[in-house]
């Protein structure tokens, strides 16, 4: 037989290995900025042409290439960053695989200019293929210019594989987007075919969100911040009020890099369930710091996904994080959230990790102070009417038919009108005290004469049985579990006329998803349905003479979200002070 085996030209293994690197036009944006902040940029410009296949190019100020060294950026493994293995561990910087632009200069046409600091003449290099094809001295600013145009110009079947002009300028939006908010404090512009889309002052990360998506964000955004001794966490989180049906602004980092995590995702929804609807998606820009050695760094350059050795233990701590500042600065007055509450470190947790989350909480911080003064008027007023103790602040109340209620309550001198949704404020109600009686485990059990049977599949029965006890921590008594009957004879007090069939099974549905919120997500089923059960059974917000109004307000303000129902539609709205009682 002959020979078959052949040696890849070092040009085939370029275009091979740049495929990995360089996919579309956004991944050229990445690596180019990637490279510009690591060389201490205080100024990048993106400037692109036909969504990039034409044209991406990308200026900086930063400290530049000799012209040694902008001979040789372009070869394969050429890096400034990493001299040997060791340093991987301390690396800071974007980038240190020296491929970038190897792989850039072997499927497009390159053009560099390049002055550093010292240096009183530039370079200016042209790469076709992998080869320098031209190299003069220039005069040029001080710092580095990268043009790549005609993007796969030598590879026409990569070339096809581009998607249109919107998709891919699109595209390269999200990677400036994702680094420009990161790296707030360097000066950006983006420049799309001759239209300035971006031009960005450094900041701080509020303002740098607020430059990019509009000033409306500066209401909407809540700061978060923690430190516990696994992860650091700080950046921003959208106001459950405004979470979107479609995707929002979802920004999470890791160690400054972008990084997208459907579980950490997961983590900030959940922080939120009972505020937004489960197709509404919050928005967030947080940034999470972890010791490099408790994560695997994903090296590949377009892997924007990270492993994390204490995955559990994050998940809780950005989801109690997240909780704790939607609590503490927006929807949930600051009476009655107690801390501990709120920052619900799993025990297990803490006891793997003896050092105890560190609780850095600025009493004083007002999250409304950069706004207009009447949003901060009207913050300051919420809070305050939750201060006190609500009893001594409902003046006024009177039903306004079955649905609605009206009433008054006095907050520094100033009386504020509010109309109630009274089934929604009911649900809340409910839910609530519910919840916190499950979640306190007070929940007595109320025995039955008549026991409730379901049936449950023989495979789910083993699930169950192993996990009986959560299911009684709860109130539920179990006497008899026989093939696939399960013979409940006590329920939770006060829950009675639950469908028991429904809740087992999403019990069960539960116990397989095995993740570490079984407990929280039962409880916060359970309230949820004695809270509409209620409602449905309870005719006491139509009476309206019997029914002691006032009471049932002063209940509602103790809740931890009075004005939300829990479905996440308002169930009170208080109307401007200044427009009424002026
Ligand atoms: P890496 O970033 O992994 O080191 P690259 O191929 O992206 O590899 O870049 C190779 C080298 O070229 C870098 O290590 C750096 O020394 C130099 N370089 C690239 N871009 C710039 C720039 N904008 N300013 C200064 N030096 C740069
Ligand atoms: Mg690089």
């Amino acid at each position: 037989m002959k020979n078959i085996i052949n040696i890849l030209s070092e040009e085939v293994i370029n275009q091979i290995a740049a495929g990995e690197v360089i996919q579309r036009p956004a991944s050229i944006v990445k690596e180019l900025i990637e490279n510009s902040i690591d060389a201490k940029a205080k100024k990048i410009e993106l400037i692109i042409e036909n969504s990039g296949k034409k044209l991406v190019q990308i200026i900086d100020d930063g400290i530049g290439m000799t012209e040694n060294d902008a001979q040789i950026c372009f070869q394969k493994h050429t890096t400034s960053k990493i001299k040997e293995t060791n340093d991987i561990m301390h690396i800071n910087t974007m980038g240190f695989r020296g491929e970038a632009l190897a792989s850039i200069g072997s499927i497009a046409e390159v053009e560099l200019k390049t002055k550093t600091h010292n240096d009183k003449i530039g370079t200016l290099i042209n790469i076709d293929n992998s080869k320098i094809k031209k190299n003069k001295k220039i005069a040029t600013a001080k710092g580095t210019s990268i043009s790549v145009k005609n993007l796969f110009f030598n590879i026409p079947a990569r070339k096809n594989f581009l998607k249109s002009d919107s998709i891919e300028t699109k595209h390269i939006l999200e990677s400036f987007t994702q680094l420009a908010i990161a790296h707030y404090q360097i000066e950006f512009k983006f420049i799309n075919n001759g239209k300035i889309i971006h031009n960005l002052s450094a900041t701080n990360l509020k303002q740098r969100i607020v430059q990019l998506f509009g000033k409306k964000y500066k209401e909407k955004i809540l700061p978060i911040q923690e430190q516990t001794s696994i992860v650091k966490v700080h950046g921003f989180v959208g106001n459950p009020l405004d979470a979107r049906k479609t995707r929002g602004e979802q920004f999470l980092y890791v160690n400054n890099r972008f990084i997208k995590s459907s579980y950490l995702n997961h983590a900030i929804k959940n922080a939120m369930s009972n505020m937004i609807h489960p197709d509404q998606h919050p928005s967030y820009f947080i940034f999470l710091e972890i010791n490099p050695s408790d994560i695997d760094i994903n090296i590949h350059p377009n892997k924007i996904e990270v492993k994390f050795e204490d995955e559990k233990a994050i998940y809780q701590i950005l989801k109690s994080t997240c909780k704790k500042s939607i609590g503490m600065y927006n929807i949930t007055p600051s009476l009655d959230f107690s801390i501990e509450e709120a920052f619900e470190i799993p025990i297990d947790i803490q006891k793997s990790h003896p050092k105890e989350p560190k609780l850095k909480i600025n009493t004083n911080f007002n999250p409304f102070k950069e706004d207009d003064l009447n949003r901060k008027k009207s913050a300051k007023i919420i809070q305050d009417m939750f201060i006190d103790k609500p009893q001594h602040f409902v003046e006024n109340s009177m039903n306004i038919d079955h649905k609605y209620a009206l009433f008054t309550i006095l907050v520094n001198n100033k009386r504020i009108l509010n109309i109630m949704d009274k089934k929604q404020a009911f649900e809340r109600v409910v839910y609530e005290k519910n919840y916190k009686l499950l979640k306190e485990q007070k929940r007595a059990c109320q025995k039955l004469i008549h026991p409730y049977n379901i049936t449950i599949n023989p495979l789910d029965i083993e699930l169950l049985k192993e996990n009986l006890n959560i299911i009684e921590s709860l109130g539920y008594q179990i006497d008899e579990i026989k093939n696939n009957l399960v013979v409940i004879n006590g329920i939770p007090a006060g829950l009675e006329g639950q469908n028991n069939q429904e809740l087992f099974e999403f019990f069960l549905e539960e116990l397989k998803n095995n993740d570490d919120d079984i407990l929280d997500k039962i409880i916060n089923k359970i309230a949820t349905q004695s809270a509409f059960y209620a409602s449905k059974n309870n005719n006491k917000f139509h009476l309206a003479e019997e029914y002691d109004l006032k009471r049932f307000i002063n209940n509602l303000l103790n809740c931890k979200m009075p004005f939300m129902g829990i479905h996440g539609k308002p169930c009170v709205i208080n109307i401007e002070p200044n427009i009424f009682f002026n």
